[in-house]
């Protein structure tokens, strides 16, 4: 037997309306927001996400499924969402549109981690991409549509904001970090090393105890942000106090992803059990010209589908279970099936959910898979039933039984 790759998951049938119910709430909030969908191929070239995710994070240099194609291209697996998207904004030429261009995606994304961290290699992101608009209120739009979503779908939030400021009062903070971090060189951990050259900011979000007792000391950005950028904070506080969306400021926060600027957020489960971050986001104005665009703010989030349906569980959300067959209709010997299979087509064709035996069962056990199935109706054709051309029809929730002709089961049905 071959098995599944080690890091993907199935999702049976039988767990599929679970998806269904999330994916389809993401896109009725996405909807109420003016979001219309976009897709992008699965794979790209690999550089789009060395030059669109950053070179120095954790996703390029260690997690991407990159290959040679048989045309000698090197090709990766999308690790997330974003780079796509705004290469196919550009490519596309709705760069030159009607702004702000408002889109979501729900997307898989490959990700070669490591296993014990109990991640998959192959999962599932929504996220949400507004190119265009500079103002805090786009920001604030952007999450209050996050939270909408996440309570919609049951989680318990709460959010967590900051703001990482523009280069100019970036490279301000980032010397500031440098001078803080310096007598400290020796005890971090080998990737900090890189990281106080390359990107000091993620000297911050490291994981490890040693240098996240280290980080507590650090100085904040948010002393460090320029005029505008302070101004858009101030603004984006306020627009969140508008929408009624509760927050804490969290300077902390500075994501894994290099080309963030100003608002950046996160929405964690205050479950009992089910802790942990569940959607993330913010703006980033750089992304679009570094990918060849012209320069444009830009702001978004994604989410990790997995991650919702395990804190939707965890957290006792019931997920509304799918329709149930209306009638199944049972068939004691050869023609009698065959009238059920005829009755079925027609009965379909109005719209009506019917299902019927594939198995030769006897009548007995078809009741028994009807009850299975949670059919609402058994209706079944006996010897006697065919010749008179019509079905008993039994109620399963109250047992009682009734005569139906043939000719009258659609309409019958289309009511119950
Ligand atoms: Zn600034
Ligand atoms: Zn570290």
């Amino acid at each position: 037997m071959i098995n599944i790759p080690k890091g993907t998951k199935d999702v049976l049938p039988q767990d599929a309306y679970k998806w269904q119910y999330v994916e389809s709430t993401a896109r009725e909030i996405a909807g109420l927001f003016n979001l219309k969908e976009i897709r992008t191929p699965t794979f790209e070239h690999t550089e789009l996400f060395q030059r669109g995710v950053g070179d120095t994070t954790d996703i390029v240099t260690k997690e991407m499924y990159t290959f040679k194609d048989k045309g000698d291209r090197s090709i990766t697996l999308k690790p997330e969402g974003t780079a796509g998207t705004v290469r196919s904004f550009i490519e596309s030429g709705l760069i030159n549109g009607v702004l702000p261009a408002k889109m979501y995606y729900i997307t898989p994304a490959f990700r070669y981690e490591r296993p014990q961290a109990g991640r998959l290699r192959e999962f599932h992101q929504f996220g949400v991409e507004i190119f265009g608009a500079k103002s805090a209120q786009t920001d604030a739009e952007a999450i209050v549509m996050a939270d909408a979503l996440l309570k919609k779908l049951g989680l318990q939030v709460q959010l967590y904001i900051n703001s990482i400021g523009c280069p100019t009062c970036r490279a301000a903070y980032n010397k500031a970090l440098k001078e803080f971090f310096a007598p400290h060189l020796d005890t971090l951990c080998y990737d900090c090393k890189t990281r106080y050259e390359k990107n000091p900011l993620r000297l911050l979000d490291c994981k490890e105890e040693g240098c996240k007792k280290i980080n507590a000391d650090a100085p904040k950005i948010l002393d460090y942000l320029c005029e505008d950028c302070r101004a858009h904070f101030e603004e984006l506080k306020t627009c969140l106090q508008l929408a009624g969306v509760e927050y804490i400021i969290d300077s902390r926060i500075v994501r894994g992803l290099d080309y963030y600027t100003r608002s950046v957020f996160e929405f964690v489960s205050t479950s009992i059990g089910a802790q942990g971050t569940v959607c993330a986001g913010g703006r980033y104005d750089g992304l679009i010209a570094e990918l060849g665009g012209n320069p444009m703010p830009a702001v978004g989030f994604a989410a990790g589908i997995e991650r919702w349906l395990i804190v939707m569980e965890q957290s006792g959300v019931v997920i509304p279970e799918p329709q149930k067959p209306t009638v199944y209709i049972a068939g004691m010997d050869g023609a009698c099936r065959q009238k059920a299979f005829e009755l079925a087509i027609v009965m379909r064709k109005k719209g009506i959910f019917v299902e019927i035996d594939h198995m030769e069962r006897s009548v007995k056990a078809q009741f028994k898979y009807a009850d299975k199935l949670g059919a609402k109706y058994v209706a079944v054709i006996g010897g006697n039933e065919l010749e008179e051309g019509r079905a008993n029809v039994k109620c399963m929730a109250t047992g009682t039984s009734e005569s139906v002709a043939f000719a009258d089961m659609a309409t019958y049905f289309l009511t119950k």
